[in-house]
Formats: C-alpha cells, structure tokens, sequence
C-alpha cells in the first residue's frame, strides 16, 4: 500500500482526535494534532499577558510570533504524545476552559495560520501522517489523497469533553458553559476570514453522534485501505 495523508477535519469536540490517534496507532503512521498547536500560542498569549476577554495586543504578539516554538513529545509512562511550548510540558495547560474560550481569536489571525500553517506542512512533507483540525483538508493538506470530515450534535459533543475534563480532575466545570464555548468555537471557525472550518468538496462525511469506537474506527480503517490501495 501506498504511504498517504490522512485529513480529518470537522466541528469542535467531535472526537477528531481520538479517532485520528486510533487509526496512527493501527497502521504506523504519525500523528499530529494541529488544534494544539493553535492552543499552545494561545498559551503562549496568556501567559504573555497579550489577550483579554477584549482585546489582543496584536503589535506583541506579532514581535514574538518566533518565540512560540511549539514541539511534541511522547509520555514515557504511557506512551501518549504530549504538546511542549518553549520546552515545558503544557499539555493539561491547553485543554483548560480558560485556553478553549480564547483559542479562536488567536486561530483566527492570518500571521499565526500563516505560521503555524508552514509548520504543520513541514511535518507531513514525507506523508505517512494522520492530521486533525479544521482545514487541513482545504488548505494545510489539499493534495491528501483520504480527507474525512466528522460532525456530531452540539449537546453530545459538549457531553463528551464534560466528560474529558471530569475524568482528569477539572473542577468547577459547568455542562451550559461548554456547550456554549463549543457553540461559540463553531461559529467563530466558521466565520472567520481567513481558512474557515469547510467541508473540502471531496471529504466524506461521518457524523459519529450514535457511532461507538469500534464502529467508527473500523469504518475509517476501510476508507483507509480503500485510498491506500487507489
Ligand atoms: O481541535 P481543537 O478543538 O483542539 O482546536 C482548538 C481550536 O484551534 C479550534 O477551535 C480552532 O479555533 C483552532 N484550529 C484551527 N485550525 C486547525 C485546528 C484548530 O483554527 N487546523
């Protein structure tokens, strides 16, 4: 089977990334989670005191955009990969409510796409990659010869990441906070200017809302073998 790239692009929280991990895992490929990268610059903004919930300090952000070095790094205990801004281990860091309600100001600014666009293209230059995100099938990887696009309802997404923050401890999680945060995200990806959350013409679609795992692992394992084999 040929070596390709593998585009899963889709909505806030609709298990894009577990489902991507899953299918790296099984067939050897590399997996990189582009909406972490996006997540660490905005880390990156906080902990820099360059946004608000009002404004962004656009001019410093901009001077400093080559001080974000953002890399992945595999947890020896467990084997999960986890992300790295400047060094530190910040993986817990970006999944909070605090980075998630600010992350889509900062991803809709055309200097950090631009940026963070070059490196992820980078990475999956030797193909053998499964990415997720929001465009890497319309502009990060238009050539993939296997791009997936995943939707799930709104309530069941904001669910699931309910669950996700319980299960690592979070505390004082709201469920309408979430909703409303994934809601927001959606539109504000879906709206901005620059690389907006598309469906490329030549995605398939999955809504996974009633799909278990199993079952949407293994139909992503034949859409795989079928565009390898092509
Ligand atoms: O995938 P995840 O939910 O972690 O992504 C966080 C945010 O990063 C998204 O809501 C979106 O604003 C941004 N993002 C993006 N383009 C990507 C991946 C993520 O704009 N390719």
């Amino acid at each position: 089977m040929k070596k390709i790239t593998i585009a899963i692009d889709g909505y806030s929280s609709c298990g894009k990334s577990t489902m991507a991990k899953s299918l790296a895992k099984r067939i050897g490929y590399i997996y990189i989670d582009s909406g972490a990268m996006y997540r660490a610059a905005t880390l990156y903004a906080i902990n820099n005191g360059m946004i608000d919930d009002e404004n962004i300090d656009e001019e410093s952000l901009k001077n400093h955009l080559s001080d974000i070095k953002i890399s992945f790094t595999i947890d020896p205990e467990n084997g999960k990969q986890l992300t790295c801004l400047n060094g530190d281990v910040v993986e817990d860091r970006i999944r909070s409510m605090e980075v998630s309600s600010k992350v889509s100001r900062i991803s809709a600014l055309p200097y950090v796409r631009q940026a963070i666009t070059d490196q992820l293209q980078d990475m999956g230059r030797e193909k053998g990659i499964v990415m997720d995100g929001r465009d890497i099938g319309t502009t990060v990887f238009p050539d993939a010869e296997l791009k997936i696009f995943l939707t799930a309802s709104a309530e069941i997404r904001a669910q699931r990441r309910y669950d996700e923050l319980k299960a690592k401890g979070e505390e004082n999680i709201d469920f309408d906070e979430i909703l409303r945060n994934v809601k927001e995200r959606d539109h504000l990806d879906m709206t901005r200017e620059v690389s907006p959350l598309r469906q490329a013409p030549d995605a398939l679609v999955l809504d996974n809302s009633h799909l278990s795992y199993e079952e949407q692992d293994a139909w992503l394992l034949s859409q795989y073998e079928r565009a390898a084999s092509e």
